[in-house]
């Protein structure tokens, strides 16, 4: 029976590195029919506080990642590192040493011949040679224990079958499979994830831009986004598939397919596949979510020339975060456009535009019907003589809706109706 673990330590915040490694946990065991547990690594009384063991809790719940069996905290298990220690001790696996100017300390007895040596099922075979390995401190001065023991003595009470986590353990992971051998527990197989870099190839961190999980919450993203895109940093299905069902990635997950070189944060793709989720989001949810944002931002619940249902359509495939809403069409429930500096500096404040826009009211007002084809037959015979569509499609777009980004022109125009664009291309002219 396989049985993997997620073992953060709280610190107050989720990072993206540590919750992949929850991922890809909460994948094996599902994939395999084992288990998934959660050991919360809880030993820094200083950073291991109740609202930071929260955080841990309500970026796994929003991930959807359940986990078997009750938690286990790690300070719970100090009788069991206590015991560790003294057959250690017994055994001359470890040994009692004062350490510098403190008090006395428990070491750990490394090799001192030969190699020590294992087979990561992402590394491949890691060796080091018994002279580069020294012997470490288990137990500090104070009697703690230290995450080294603690670690591998949970794991073993735990069961644990393989250890999945970052590749910032390798090196830890010589001294536990020592630990292991010492307390004469089988060695779990281990897989160690590459790192998540930036594009600078360096680790990607909160300088890079969004790395815990509350984060990409606050911005927007939804938990099946951002779980998907975990999982491919560092893990392939060995088609072309991106986009997966939860179902799919259960089923395609295998420890052989995660690849061993860097993962790199690409935010431009991270922003598609949030785009992707939410245009597959049930129309329904994103309706709710929708009216929800339009109450929260004091805008009325209906937009001003035609019904949400009309509206919704064009928004929702177009949305590339949940914050998108309303700022990117709030447009169609107020006259009080809300004009973007930045967009009239660029498509307004062009000596040429005023007069482009006057005329292209001119010419809409005289269409017999106003509809998404008529408007377009009108700017394509205007934009003929212009020499390309953009003089007059980007000033028009801002002039309608105040922002740069929306649905397709045409599709907007029409659904705001020929009065309201009228009435905004003449003022627009004038901004
Ligand atoms: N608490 C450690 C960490 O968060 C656990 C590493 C492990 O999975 O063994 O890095």
């Amino acid at each position: 029976m396989i049985r993997v673990r997620f073992a953060p330590s709280p610190t107050g915040n989720v990072h993206i590195g540590n919750i992949r490694a929850a991922i890809f946990n909460w994948l094996y065991a599902r994939h395999t029919g084992g288990k998934f547990l959660l050991r919360i690594e809880d030993t820094d009384l200083q950073r291991s506080t109740p609202e930071a063991i929260q955080k841990v809790l309500d970026a796994m719940q929003w991930l959807g990642l359940d986990y078997d069996e009750e938690a286990v905290y790690q300070t719970h298990n100090r009788p069991d590192h206590e015991a560790a220690v003294e057959k250690l001790l017994a055994t001359g696996h470890a040994y009692r040493a004062k350490k510098g100017e403190g008090g006395e300390c428990v070491l750990f007895r490394m090799p001192t011949e030969g190699t020590v040596e294992f087979d990561d099922l992402v590394k491949g075979h890691m060796r080091k040679k018994a002279e580069d390995l020294q012997d470490f401190v288990i137990v500090r001065s104070d009697g703690s224990p230290v995450f080294h023991l603690a670690n591998v003595v949970d794991d073993i009470k735990q069961g644990i079958t393989h250890v999945i986590r970052g590749d910032d353990h390798v090196e830890n992971t010589f001294k536990h499979i020592q630990i292991f051998k010492a307390l004469g527990a089988p060695v779990p197989v281990y897989a160690h994830l590459p790192m998540i870099v930036n594009a600078q190839g360096k680790p990607y961190s909160k300088r890079d831009g969004a790395a815990f999980i509350g984060e990409f919450k606050e911005q927007g993203f939804l938990p099946e986004t951002l779980f998907n895109f975990l999982l491919l940093l560092g893990w392939a299905p060995g088609d072309d598939r991106e986009i997966m069902t939860r179902e799919e990635m259960i089923e395609a997950f295998s420890l052989e397919r995660c690849k061993s070189s860097p993962s790199r944060f690409d935010m431009k793709k991270l922003l598609w596949m949030n785009g992707e989720y939410i245009a597959h989001m049930p129309r329904e949810a994103f309706r709710a979510f929708f009216a929800g944002r339009l109450a929260e931002a004091g805008l009325p619940p209906q937009p001003l020339a035609c019904t949400l249902d009309e509206l919704i359509p064009c928004i929702q495939i177009r949305t590339k975060t949940l914050n998108d809403i309303p700022k990117n069409c709030a447009f169609f429930f107020t006259d009080d456009v809300a004009y973007d500096p930045a967009a009239v500096e660029k498509r307004l404040h062009k000596p040429e535009v005023p007069a482009r826009l006057l005329a292209v009211a001119e010419a809409f007002e005289k269409l017999p019907e106003f509809t998404e084809a008529a408007t377009e037959e009108v700017i394509r015979a205007m934009a003929a003589e212009l020499g390309g569509m953009g003089p007059l499609v980007h000033p028009v777009r801002v002039a309608v809706s105040g922002v740069m980004e929306g649905p397709g022109l045409f599709e907007m125009l029409a659904l705001l109706g020929r009065d309201r664009v009228l009435a905004r291309l003449r003022k627009a002219a004038t901004l």
